[in-house]
C-alpha cells in the first residue's frame, strides 16, 4: 500500500514545515490529489488517521482536493479538461496530448493552531509533495 509512504513523506514535510513557522500544531491539512496520480483518496485519508498519532498533526482534519485533468494539444495548441479514461483533445481528436494537470499530488495548505493568545495561527500554501 503506496499511500502509507506517501502519507509517511506528506507528514515529514508537514513537520519540517511547521517547525520552520515555530509552529507546534496543525489543525488542518490541505492536499490536491490528481485522479491520474495513483493514489487512492480513501487509502490515504486511513493511512493519516494511523500515521499522525504522535506527531504535530495528531488532531489535524484531511482534506483531500481532487483536480480536473487537463490536457494540452499540440495540433491545435487547446488546453481542455477531459475524463480521466479519455485524454483525447476533444477539439481535434489528437491522441498524443500532454498532461498539465491531474497527476500531480501537491500540498495546498497548512493551517497551524495559535501558540498563544495573541497569536491569531496562520497557514501556508503551495508546498510541493
Ligand atoms: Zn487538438
Amino acid at each position: 500500500m503506496h499511500e502509507f509512504s506517501i502519507c509517511q513523506s506528506v507528514l515529514e514535510q508537514v513537520e519540517q514545515i511547521t517547525r520552520r513557522h515555530h509552529a507546534r500544531r496543525v489543525t488542518r491539512i490541505v492536499l490536491s490529489v490528481g485522479p491520474l496520480s495513483g493514489v487512492v483518496d480513501v487509502l490515504l485519508q486511513r493511512a493519516f488517521d494511523a500515521l499522525r498519532l504522535g506527531s504535530v498533526a495528531e488532531t489535524a482534519v484531511l482534506d483531500i482536493h481532487t483536480p480536473a485533468v487537463i490536457v494540452a494539444c499540440p495540433s491545435c495548441k487547446k488546453e481542455s479538461r477531459v475524463p480521466t479514461n479519455r485524454l483525447l483533445c476533444p477539439h481535434c481528436q489528437q491522441w498524443q496530448t500532454t498532461l498539465v494537470s491531474g497527476d500531480e499530488l501537491v500540498l495546498l495548505r497548512i493551517e497551524f493552531a495559535p501558540n498563544t493568545l495573541s497569536d491569531n495561527g496562520h497557514s501556508v500554501e503551495n508546498e510541493h509533495v
